[in-house]
């Protein structure tokens, strides 16, 4: 490849890297207009990851410059973590049997229709 060549295929990838990374502050943003409460969505940890790769990579083999590598480098630890903690919260909901309604954990009775979550009709 040569050096025009490698350097556009590098600034395409550090490019989107750095909209994938910034995109994430939208959609945080705007689950939180939604629900009216902070909230931070799966999405958010995903592009967080995807983001913070594509700089990693963009800064090991094009730029080289040292504190770039160090400020991606272990950005996915916190990103794997919350994602993890993210799935356990959901598995952790209880299905209405009636309405299907994702209800919160220990909850005792569905909030949309009233139908009790505890006991044998539960399901997962
Ligand atoms: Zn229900």
């Amino acid at each position: 490849m040569n050096a025009d060549l490698w350097k556009i295929f590098w600034n395409a990838i550090g490019w989107t890297g750095q909209f994938v990374f910034f995109s994430r502050f939208f959609v945080q943003w705007y689950a939180t207009e939604k629900k009216k409460q902070v909230v931070v969505p799966s999405a958010f940890w995903w592009l967080s990851i995807i983001g913070s790769l594509l700089l990693l990579l963009y800064a090991v083999f094009y730029d080289k410059h040292y504190v770039v590598i160090f400020s991606y480098a272990f950005s996915w630890i916190p990103y794997i973590r919350n994602l993890i903690i993210h799935r356990r919260h959901k598995e952790a909901h209880l299905e209405c049997p009636t309405c299907r309604l994702s209800c919160p954990p220990q909850s005792k009775f569905c909030s949309q229709c009233g139908t009790r979550l505890v006991g044998e009709n539960v399901t997962r």
